[in-house]
């Protein structure tokens, strides 16, 4: 169930304060963030943005894809691909059956890891403790009514 939903891209989103010191998110090793992109240390920052590169370019040449094909095609595991999508650079397209969900109240949303309901209401101190930044705020899914709402590509 977790892995069937589609994945489309992206925006490209940066955060963080420059100089403060972040866990790199994917190697988990401390360093100091320098201002672009997300919390990667400059060692894994450089494989990543290959590794979004592939997942992306596959989205653009075909579209709205299943995340598990789009794993299978790219090489990108189905680990990295959630995580794309709970950093808000991936989003579940509107007419998806199946989001991802809203870490604080269980409501689908479509990237990212709470809801704006959700977090409209957490305090500076509790988005510091979850190192939670806007770009991880996840728009809702209008349900099926009537018209599905296709996205446009972006270059
Ligand atoms: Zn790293
Ligand atoms: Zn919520």
């Amino acid at each position: 169930m977790k892995d069937s939903y589609k994945i489309i891209a992206a925006k490209i989103s940066e955060g963080g304060k420059i100089g403060e010191a972040k866990m790199c998110v994917r190697c988990k090793r401390m360093f100091t963030y320098l201002g672009f992109g997300h919390y990667y240390c400059p060692m894994c920052k450089k494989a990543d943005e290959e590794d979004f590169a592939k997942v992306k370019n596959y989205i653009y040449d075909h579209g709205t894809a299943p995340a598990m094909e789009v794993s299978e095609k790219t090489g990108i595991s189905l680990e990295r691909i959630n995580h794309y999508l709970r950093e808000g650079r991936l989003e579940i397209p509107e007419n998806s059956p199946i989001f991802i969900k809203c870490e604080m109240c269980n409501i689908d949303i479509r990237s990212g890891r709470l809801c704006p309901d959700c977090a409209s209401k957490l305090t500076h101190a509790m988005r510091e403790k979850m190192d939670f930044d806007d770009e991880q705020i996840g728009p809702v899914p209008k349900k099926m009514t009537g018209k599905m709402r296709f996205l446009t590509k972006e270059k």
